[in-house]
């Protein structure tokens, strides 16, 4: 019986865990406490290790494999309305867009289930060369090993579920960290898996200080590949610390978006002005610098400003709720301050920028500087600049102008002009008369720069998760 009761166990080897110190969860919103978990540390970590190292002695055959991720996946759909309130309650996220994360985790596991199936190797055309002649080949795929999974706070459920479900149609145990701030999800999604009938120490979940329990992973022999969702710096340093590991990177953007004067004005201002500040802002792929050709920019903002203003700012529990709080009070008060910054470099602030309560609201800026922090650095709040451009040149020019490079995207009417930019933005996705929050989870979804090195979505995960082993056979 899954409950979203607010204390929950650690899951390791099988068994619910206490450990004697307690992690509080608290409300984003309102401070108030939603729950509490255990707080593990290097000692339950490497417990963890054990328990996914024995787990892995016994193979669960493909076909197994996939019907306990399709369990999962369905009583995933059956506690979805509990599990969006999970979502809300410790990520302050709203309710329309917690039940949106909830539903996506169902697809989730339901195509990593396809994967388990379909897993195979290649044959090999041995007799193409003459090396190879009278000799057939082909490859196996095997799990890497024990796979390492670091989540972020911002889709709880639906990352932990795009490590949790690929490492397991691949045939690997997992160790989960989950953020600090947002285990009560992915402890949830223990509980499912457990029911659905994972054998124990396939999925194993330690909550507690990142340092220590990164180190254990990092430091661990056995774990064979870390998957890291977060920000970037973290990331690259745990790549940096694990060089004898696979170590598979999802990090931040600055996310471009380039409103062509051929372009529907009034979609691109609708998918934007939602795209922009959902979740208060707070996705790796959130709408942050919006460049309009400079013929449309005051009929564009015509249109997007009202949007913006309409949007319901307020308890991420109420169902029409739009824009919540910020995961921290820092949080809130580094954006402000940024704000203050690019006010002084000369920007003005078009909407927003001030408090509502304790709520920031949704913040349009024209004329950041290039340099101010709000037009380089991962904002990670409700706020986006808007910036005229000439040509589509100078546009692309001014998208790429970032070390980042998750997902970028182009309103045109031009076909021409939007496989141009395609071919130019240099992010691992481009949108095209979509926004580039735009994700379903069956895509390849990465990034390339400081945004990453790997593609996620089960398809292209489970293919980082597996080796190729060649079989040579005599004739
Ligand atoms: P974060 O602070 O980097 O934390 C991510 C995870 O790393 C958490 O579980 C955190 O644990 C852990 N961590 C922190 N320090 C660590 C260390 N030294 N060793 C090992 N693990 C460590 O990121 P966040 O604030 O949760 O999430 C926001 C960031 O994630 C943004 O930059 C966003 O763009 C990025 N993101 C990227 C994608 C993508 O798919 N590309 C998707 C979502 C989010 P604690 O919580 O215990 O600190």
């Amino acid at each position: 019986m899954v409950t979203t009761a607010v204390a929950r166990k650690l899951l390791i080897g099988g068994e619910w865990v206490e450990t004697g110190e307690w992690i509080e969860v608290l409300s984003p919103y309102d401070g108030a406490s939603v729950g509490r978990v255990p707080k593990a540390g290097a000692g339950e970590t490497r417990r963890a290790l054990d328990a996914a190292e024995k787990a892995m002695r016994e193979p669960i055959p493909a076909h197994e494999r996939a019907a306990i991720l399709d369990r999962v996946s369905a009583l995933l759909s059956e506690h979805a309305d509990d599990a969006a309130r999970t979502i809300s309650a410790e990520a302050g996220k709203p309710m329309k867009a917690a039940r949106v994360e909830a539903s996506r985790a169902v697809s989730t596991f339901t195509m990593a289930a396809v994967e388990a199936r379909k897993l195979a190797g290649d044959v090999v055309p041995m007799d193409a060369s003459p090396a190879g002649a009278g000799k057939l080949a082909f490859t196996l795929r095997q799990p890497v090993g024990i796979v390492g999974a670091i989540s972020p706070f911002n889709f709880p459920l639906n990352l932990v579920a795009h490590k949790v479900a690929p490492a397991l149609a691949a045939g690997c145990a997992v160790v989960l960290k989950p953020a600090s701030r947002t285990p009560l999800s992915a402890l949830l999604l223990a509980e499912l898996e457990t029911e659905a009938g994972l054998p124990a120490g396939w999925l194993n979940v330690v909550c507690g200080p990142a340092e220590e329990i990164g180190d254990v992973l990092v430091d661990d022999e056995r774990v064979k590949l870390i998957t890291f969702t977060g920000s970037a710096p973290i990331g690259w340093k745990l790549r940096e610390r694990a060089a004898r590991k696979r170590v598979n990177l999802e990090l931040g953007n600055a996310t471009p978006v380039i409103v062509a004067a051929d372009a529907d004005l009034d979609d691109a201002a609708e998918r934007l002005a939602a795209n922009a500040f959902s979740f208060a802002g707070q996705s790796c792929i959130s709408i942050q610098r919006i460049y309009i050709e400079r013929r449309s920019y005051d009929d564009f903002l015509e249109r997007f400003l009202p949007r913006v203003e309409a949007l319901a700012v307020g308890d991420p529990a109420e169902e029409e709720t739009d824009v919540g709080p910020l995961i921290t009070a820092s949080d809130r008060d580094r954006i402000l301050a940024w704000i203050e910054e690019a006010k002084a470099g000369g920007a003005d602030v078009l909407t927003g920028g001030t408090l509502d309560g304790e709520l920031l609201l949704p913040t349009v800026i024209a004329g950041a500087p290039p340099d101010a922090k709000v037009s380089c650095e991962e904002v990670f709040g409700p706020l986006c600049t808007v910036t005229p451009f000439d040509t589509l040149d100078e546009a692309i020019v001014l998208a790429n102008s970032t070390r980042f490079g998750l997902q970028a995207g182009i309103f045109t009417g031009d076909l021409k002009n939007a496989l141009r930019a395609a071919q130019s933005l240099e992010f691992g996705g481009v949108t095209v008369n979509e926004a580039p929050t735009f994700r379903a989870d069956q895509m390849p979804y990465g990034g390339v720069k400081d945004s990453g090195n790997t593609r996620e979505g089960p398809a292209y995960a489970v293919r980082e998760m597996t080796e190729e082993r060649l079989v040579i056979l005599q004739l």
